[in-house]
C-alpha cells in the first residue's frame, strides 16, 4: 500500500508549489480558526460588562500548566486587554467587533486559498492520470483488448482516477488540518480549565465513535446502491439497443419482470441506507447533549460555586470543544479513504505497468515504400490465451505458413470462416508478431521498422466500419487532418460516395452521429473506403468488406473497391467468390494452411478442392 500511494504522490510533485501554498495556508487557516473562538471570551466579557481586567476570584493559574505558559497567555492576554478594554465601554465593544470580523475574515480568505489550491492539485493530478492511462492503453497491442473488458477499462479512466484524487485530500489536507485545528482548540481549551477539557475529551469520543460507525456503514451500503445503479443502465441500455429482438421474440413481459426485479432491489436498498442514514443524527444528538449535559453540570459548579471560573471562559471552552469534534470525524475516515485509494490506485498502475507485446525495435527504421514484395516466411501464430496450447497439440491459428506477395499483385484470400484469414491479414499491420518465423519486407522484417511507418503505408477496410462522431468531411479526412477539401471530395468520388454525401443536410459537413447511425450500411462502407483512398496507401487488405451489404450497395462498394485497388498491393478477403474473379491469384486458407493457390480458373479445374466446394455452395445452392 505504501509504495502504491508513493507513486500517486509522484504524480503530485510537478503541483508543488500550489501544494506549499495550500499547506501554509492551511497552517494559518488553524490559527485564524482557534483565535476567532478565543475572541469570543472578551466580546462576551463586553456584552455582559464585567471588567476583565479585575481579577476573578480564584482564577489562579492551573497547578499543573508549566510556567513558561502561563507566562505567555499572561502576557497576551494582558496587552490584548490593556488594547482592546482601554476607555469607553461601547469603544471596547466596536474594537472588539473589529477584531473578531478581521478574525474571521482571515480564516476564511486562508480557507478559501487552501481549499482552491488543493483543488487545483486534486484535478491536475486527475488530469495528469487519465492521459496517462489514456495514452498508455492506446499504446497497448491489440490482444490486451480481447482481454479486458471496454467497460472496465472506462471504469479505471473515470471512477478509479475519482477514487484516487481522496487520498491526496488526506494526505495534505485531513493528516495535516485536523490535527492542526484540534491541537489549537485543545489548547484553547487547555488554556482555560484543563480539568473540564479532560472531562469533555473522555467523554464526547464516544459520541463521535458512534457516528463514525453508521457512516462506515452508509458507506458500504452506497457501493452496493451504486452496483444496483449499474445493473439496472445496463439492463436499460441493452433492452432498448436489442429492442428489435425482444419485441420480435415477444419477451417484453419477461424483460419487465426482470426489470422490475432490479428495481425492487434498488428500492430496498436505498431503504435500507435512508435508515440507517436517519438513525444517525438522532443517536449523535442525543448522546452528544448527554456529554454537554455532563460538562455543563460541572462547569456551571465550578462557575456559581467554586467561582473558579468566568461564564465567559466557559462558553469559549464549550465552542472550543465542539469545534474539534468536526476535525476529529474527518480524521476517522481518512484511514478508509486510503485503502480505496491504494486499491484504486493499484488497479490504475497495473494498466500502466502493462508492456505491449507488441513493441518498437530499438534503432527501428522508417520504411519508405514497399519496392518489391511482402513475404511470409514459415510463420506461425496462435493467439495468446491457446498459445501454450497450439504448442504442444499444434492447434495453431496459422501453420509454418509461407506465402510471397509481388508488388502490385492483388491476392485474393478465401476459405471457410475461423480458417484464419483475418489473423494473416493482421499480421501484417503488426497487430500481432508471429510466433515463430517472419514477414518480411522487401527482405528486411517487418519488425525492423518503426509501427508507425509500416502501418501509415497499409489501408484497412473491414466489415465493421468505424466511424467517429464528427463531421463527415473529418471522417473521411481522419489522421490526415489538414488535407485540402478537394483530395477530400476526389477520393469521396472515387469511392462513390460524393453522391450521397452532397445529398445530406449539410453536405460534407453533417455531422454523422455515433458510430455513423445516421447512414446505411454501404454509405458507411463506401466513407471508410473514401478514408482509404484519401491516405493512399502502396497497401490495401479488404477484409469481407462487402459481406454486411445487400446486393444493390455491394455493386457501388465493389465498384469503389475497384478503384482503390488500381496501383496496388492488395489482400483481398472476400466471402462471395464473385468478387475475387479478378484477383491475380486467389489462396484458400484452412486449418491455418493454405490449401490451395491459383488463378479462379486453375482452381476450379480441381473439382475435389475447397474451392470448388465453396464455388458449388454459393452459386448452385
Ligand atoms: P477468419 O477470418 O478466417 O474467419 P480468424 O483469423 O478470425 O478467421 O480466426 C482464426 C481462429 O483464431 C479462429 O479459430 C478464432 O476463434 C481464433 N481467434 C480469432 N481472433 C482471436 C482472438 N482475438 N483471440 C483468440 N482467438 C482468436
Ligand atoms: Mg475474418
Amino acid at each position: 500500500m505504501i509504495q502504491i500511494y508513493l507513486r500517486i504522490l509522484q504524480f503530485v510533485r510537478p503541483y508543488w508549489r500550489h501544494l506549499s501554498v495550500s499547506i501554509v495556508c492551511t497552517v494559518f487557516f488553524s490559527l485564524f480558526s482557534g483565535i476567532s473562538i478565543y475572541l469570543v471570551i472578551p466580546l462576551l466579557d463586553t456584552l455582559f460588562d464585567q471588567n476583565a481586567l479585575v481579577e476573578v476570584t480564584g482564577s489562579a493559574p492551573d497547578p499543573q500548566l508549566p510556567g513558561w505558559i502561563e507566562n505567555l497567555k499572561e502576557s497576551v492576554s494582558d496587552s490584548f486587554n490593556s488594547f482592546v478594554f482601554a476607555g469607553e465601554k461601547l469603544d471596547a465593544l466596536f474594537r472588539i467587533c473589529l477584531i473578531v470580523l478581521a478574525a474571521f475574515f482571515l480564516k476564511n480568505i486562508f480557507g478559501f486559498i487552501q481549499a482552491y489550491s488543493l483543488a487545483y492539485v486534486e484535478q491536475g493530478v486527475m488530469r495528469d492520470v487519465r492521459n496517462a492511462l489514456f495514452r498508455h492503453i492506446h499504446k497497448l497491442s491489440l490482444g490486451f483488448f480481447t482481454h479486458e473488458r471496454a467497460g472496465n477499462l472506462i471504469s479505471r479512466v473515470t471512477n478509479d482516477v475519482n477514487v484516487i484524487q481522496h487520498s491526496i485530500s488526506a494526505s495534505f489536507l485531513n493528516l495535516l488540518r485536523e490535527p492542526l485545528l484540534v491541537l489549537v482548540f485543545l489548547g484553547i481549551a487547555v488554556s482555560i480549565s484543563w480539568k473540564l477539557t479532560l472531562i469533555s475529551i473522555l467523554i464526547l469520543p464516544l459520541a463521535l465513535q458512534v457516528t463514525a460507525r453508521i457512516g462506515i456503514r452508509i458507506h458500504k451500503e452506497s457501493s452496493n446502491i451504486q452496483s444496483k445503479m449499474a445493473d439496472m443502465t445496463s439492463a436499460l441500455q441493452e433492452t432498448i439497443t436489442g429492442v428489435k429482438v425482444v419485441k420480435a421474440f415477444g419477451m417484453e413481459k419477461f424483460e419487465t419482470r426482470k426489470f422490475a426485479k432490479q428495481t425492487k432491489k434498488y428500492f430496498e436498498y436505498v431503504l435500507k441506507i435512508t435508515r440507517i442514514r436517519n438513525m444517525g443524527p438522532p443517536l449523535t444528538e442525543s448522546l452528544g447533549v448527554l456529554a454537554a449535559v455532563v460538562i455543563i453540570w460541572y462547569g456551571g459548579k465550578q462557575i456559581l460555586v467554586d467561582h473558579t471560573l468566568k461564564a465567559s471562559e466557559f462558553l469559549g471552552l464549550l465552542f472550543a470543544i465542539l469545534q474539534t469534534m468536526h476535525p476529529l470525524k474527518e480524521l476517522s475516515s481518512v484511514s478508509n479513504r486510503l485503502h480505496e485509494s491504494a486499491a484504486a490506485g493499484s488497479r490504475i498502475f497495473d494498466i500502466l505497468d502493462m508492456q505491449p507485446n507488441i513493441r518498437e525495435k530499438p534503432g527501428a527504421v522508417e520504411l519508405e515504400e514497399l519496392r518489391e514484395k511482402i513475404e511470409f516466411r514459415n510463420v506461425t501464430f496462435a493467439y495468446e490465451e491457446t498459445r501454450d496450447a497450439a504448442q504442444s497439440d499444434g492447434r495453431a491459428v496459422l501453420k509454418n505458413l509461407s506465402l510471397v506477395v509481388k508488388k502490385g499483385e492483388v491476392l485474393a484470400v478465401v476459405g471457410p470462416s475461423g480458417g484464419g484469414k483475418t489473423t494473416l491479414v493482421d499480421l501484417i499491420a503488426r497487430f500481432y508478431d508471429p510466433v515463430e518465423g517472419k514477414i518480411l519486407i522487401d527482405g528486411v522484417d517487418s519488425r525492423d521498422f518503426t509501427i508507425e511507418s509500416l502501418r501509415s503505408k497499409i489501408g484497412i477496410v473491414s466489415q465493421e466500419t468505424v466511424l467517429f462522431n464528427d463531421t463527415v468531411r473529418n471522417n473521411i479526412a481522419y489522421g490526415l487532418v489538414d488535407s485540402p477539401f478537394e483530395n477530400i471530395v476526389r477520393a469521396s468520388k472515387a469511392a462513390c460516395a460524393h453522391e450521397f454525401i452532397i445529398a445530406l443536410p449539410r453536405g460534407y459537413d453533417t455531422m454523422i452521429g455515433e458510430r455513423g447511425i445516421m447512414l446505411s450500411g454501404g454509405q458507411r462502407q463506401r466513407l471508410s473506403i473514401a478514408r482509404a483512398i484519401l491516405k493512399n496507401p502502396p497497401i490495401m487488405i479488404f477484409d469481407e468488406a462487402t459481406s454486411a451489404l445487400d446486393s444493390e450497395s455491394e455493386a457501388l462498394v465493389q465498384e469503389a473497391i475497384e478503384h482503390l485497388m488500381q496501383c496496388r498491393t492488395c489482400f483481398v478477403i472476400a466471402h462471395r467468390l464473385s468478387t475475387i474473379r479478378n484477383a491475380d491469384r486467389i489462396i484458400v486458407l484452412d486449418g491455418g494452411e493454405i490449401v490451395q493457390t491459383g488463378t479462379h480458373k486453375d482452381l476450379l479445374k480441381e473439382k475435389r478442392g475447397v474451392y470448388h466446394r465453396l464455388y458449388e455452395l454459393q452459386f448452385n445452392a
